[in-house]
């Protein structure tokens, strides 16, 4: 097992009682409040000339808490399309609109960027099993990661509400999956018990904070291929990739890729918005839901786990979050099929679905440079609606 340190580049503190703690990758949460932890690396003597010639996320790599023992286990994540949507922008009457196609991604999600900078610190600090709850997405691509470092993976699943192409990957991966009666906050939950009782499991949910820099770098290539986005949408279930988007501009800003950062707009469903609710209310609380339902299960979350992390992306970046009908999430889901030849799963569609509500409601300036984030791929959720 080799060792090695993360001290010299990185600095962790906790977003809700801004402690300072020492970076390790089996630091997860807060030790003294249980809070989100953040990672701020010094990006200082990083320039666009730094990043690597290589097509995956791994480009990024400089900008990436690694250590320079540590060998990425990468299944060629990241690099992902950007397809400009012509027929969309007449149809929807904006000046220009770009999907980011992380259906792409080797299991069909943008969970893999995380999963393979997760995986990857966590194989070298010496963890030889993983434990996730997930709505699907996570699950798949950690028994893909997983199945790759030759580890052991434990899925926890609530039963009956997970999409049969997401499930059948974590079959096919070889995980093993455990049912929980409830939804993916019931299955989160179980992961935290179990966690607490061994020291030898890991766990690759979005609280793990060194997941999210694996997400980042969707934003890392947005800003190099266009430099200057006015706004991106994107679907919020956990929060954490909102806040990795955001964490992404902010860094890319720094290094000078763009001049500013996007506004970043989070859509929830109807049937599961509490980031959406506690915003509404002022922006300090949550408003955890019981029974979350929408057809968009990914995003089919009551409780979230990120949302200090989601709401802080969303006012630094003067966003806001939105909520859509499901109805308006499939409709979006049918025009980006139909009318420009890009499948996506239901989540994903709520991007687009937000984009024109805020659009139609003239709350947003038409004539801007917009991007949404296609965060799965259609084949993930093959069920006929
Ligand atoms: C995980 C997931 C989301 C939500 O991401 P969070 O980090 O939980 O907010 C959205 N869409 C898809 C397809 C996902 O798999
Ligand atoms: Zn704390």
């Amino acid at each position: 097992m080799q060792s090695y340190s993360l001290r010299d580049m990185v600095r962790v503190r906790c977003l809700a009682c801004g402690r300072e703690h020492d970076p390790s990758p089996r630091l997860i949460t807060c030790n003294s409040c249980g809070g989100p932890l953040e990672i701020e690396l010094d990006l200082s003597r990083i320039s666009r000339a730094s990043f690597l010639n290589v097509r995956s996320m791994w480009r990024y790599r400089p900008a990436l808490p690694m250590g320079d023992l540590v060998e990425p286990v990468s299944l060629g994540e990241g690099a992902t399309p950007l397809v400009r949507l012509r027929n969309l922008e007449r149809i929807i009457g904006v000046g220009e609109l770009y999907a980011k196609i992380e259906g792409t991604n080797p299991t069909g999600s943008f969970k893999d960027r995380g999963m393979s900078l997760a995986v990857s610190i966590a194989s070298s600090s010496g963890y030889s099993e993983f434990i996730v709850a997930s709505t699907g997405n996570t699950a798949a691509s950690a028994s893909a990661y997983g199945a790759r470092a030759g580890k052991r993976v434990t899925v926890i699943l609530p039963r009956g509400y997970v999409a049969d192409g997401k499930l059948f990957q974590s079959i096919l991966h070889g995980a093993r999956i455990v049912y929980v009666d409830g939804s993916f906050d019931d299955a989160l939950s179980k992961v935290l018990r179990d966690l607490s009782t061994s020291a030898k499991l890991y766990p690759l949910n979005s609280i793990n904070p060194w997941r999210l820099e694996g997400q980042k770098t969707v934003s890392y290539e947005v800003a190099e291929d266009l430099r200057e986005i006015d706004a991106v949408f994107l679907p919020v279930g956990n929060g954490g990739n909102i806040y990795a988007v955001y964490k992404g501009f902010t860094e890319a800003k720094s290094i000078g890729i763009v001049e500013r950062v996007p506004r970043i707009f989070g859509v929830q469903a109807r049937g599961s918005s509490p980031i959406y609710m506690g915003w509404s209310l002022g922006g300090r609380a949550l408003e955890s839901i019981d029974k979350p339902e929408t057809v968009a299960t990914a995003i089919r979350i009551g409780r979230p786990a990120n949302w200090l992390k989601a709401f802080k992306a969303v006012r630094e970046s003067r966003g806001f979050f939105i909520r859509v009908d499901d109805d308006d999430i499939l409709a979006s889901q049918k025009m980006l099929a139909k009318l420009e030849g890009i499948g996506c799963e239901p989540a994903s569609a709520a991007s687009l679905a937000g984009l024109i509500k805020l659009v139609d409601e003239g709350v947003i300036d038409r004539d801007l440079r917009f991007v949404v984030i296609l965060t799965g791929h259609s084949l993930k959720d093959p069920a006929m609606r």
